[in-house]
């Protein structure tokens, strides 16, 4: 199959070099009449491809410069500033270090040249659900910072996604931060991803599983899914199975057919529902024996 890429449809393109300006130019934006980019890995293929209605105006966020961090807060945790390059957090050594299944996901999307390019912020703010780094930040309970003029709010990453392509945030929003608790950066972390060719390609199936034991017991187990339902989520059921039990292959089996069951994942042409909720269940076991192994 030949894809044909369009010339990009005119637009304006405005390049605000501080927050406060690029908020300012923001307010009372409605209708699409402005539409933000960072990396632009995901909007300029689906302006290309008349996918997205086409701005007035784009506002490139890369010239501001206080965006682009990694950096630790004063209680064990950290934030991701919106412009840190997806290359930057899976090389970070605060994210390898605190949270390796942030770093493993971020390392898992796409190209050198598309990490390079490209934002985590971006990856959760396109909302697609297959996106790579969902099911890592949903285990964390990162939190996102949105910034307007109207002031700054923090949200719940269980509440950012709203549907596909779907995000609480208004149009007069921006990202500016994700911030990754203390609480949950330090227990053992697996991302698989699965995927039809090993780069260069969305996940068919992306599973995030975090275990935490205590004098032998499984205390505190966190399971992420992507590309199993309209937005990334924790497979809750799954995890109530393992919590305060004793780990073993039986109740690791119960706990997968847990988690293919509350997912509720769409046919398209990289897979069938059906497919996608055995493999579910089989990277679900897989993840949580590679997290209790390590
Ligand atoms: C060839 C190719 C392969 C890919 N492979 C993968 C993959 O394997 N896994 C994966 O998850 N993704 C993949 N992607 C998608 C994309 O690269 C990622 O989603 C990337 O993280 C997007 O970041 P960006 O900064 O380029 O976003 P942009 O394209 O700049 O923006 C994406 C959306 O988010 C909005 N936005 C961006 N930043 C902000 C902000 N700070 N505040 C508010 N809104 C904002 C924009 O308005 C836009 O709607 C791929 C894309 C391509 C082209």
């Amino acid at each position: 199959m030949v894809t044909f890429y369009r010339r990009l449809p005119k637009f304006d393109v405005v390049t605000p070099r501080t927050l406060d300006e690029a908020l300012g130019l923001l307010k009372g934006n409605h209708d699409g009449e402005i539409r933000l980019f960072a990396g632009g890995t995901d909007l300029i293929p689906r302006l290309k491809e008349r996918i997205v209605k086409t701005p007035r105006c784009l506002l490139d966020l890369k010239r501001i410069p206080d965006l682009d961090y990694v950096r630790e807060d004063g209680d064990g945790g950290f934030r991701i500033g919106a412009l840190a390059s997806i290359a930057s957090v899976a090389s970070s050594p605060i994210v390898r270090e605190r949270c390796s299944i942030l770093a493993q996901a971020a390392g898992s999307i796409a190209s050198n040249q598309i990490q390079n390019r490209g934002t985590v912020a971006g990856n959760i703010c396109n909302a697609v659900p297959s996106a790579d780094s969902a099911p890592a930040l949903v285990c964390l309970d990162a939190v996102v910072l949105c910034a307007s003029t109207r002031g700054t709010r923090k949200v719940s990453i269980h509440e950012f996604f709203t549907g596909p392509y779907k995000t609480v945030l208004g149009e007069d929003e921006i990202v500016r931060e994700i911030q990754i608790p203390g609480a949950h950066a330090k227990a053992n972390g697996v991302y698989i991803k699965l995927s039809p060719r090993s780069r260069m390609d969305l996940a068919v199936v992306g599973v995030a599983a975090m275990v935490s034991q205590e004098k032998g017991l499984l205390k505190d187990v966190r399971i992420g899914l992507g590309a199993v339902a309209p937005t990334p989520m924790r497979a809750k059921k799954a995890e109530a199975v393992l919590k305060g039990e004793s780990s073993g292959d039986e109740l690791l089996a119960k706990a997968a057919k847990a988690a293919s069951e509350e997912a509720s994942p769409i046919d398209d042409h990289r897979a069938s529902a059906e497919y996608r909720r055995m493999m579910v269940e089989v990277l679900v076991k897989r993840a949580l024996r590679q997290c209790l192994a390590s």
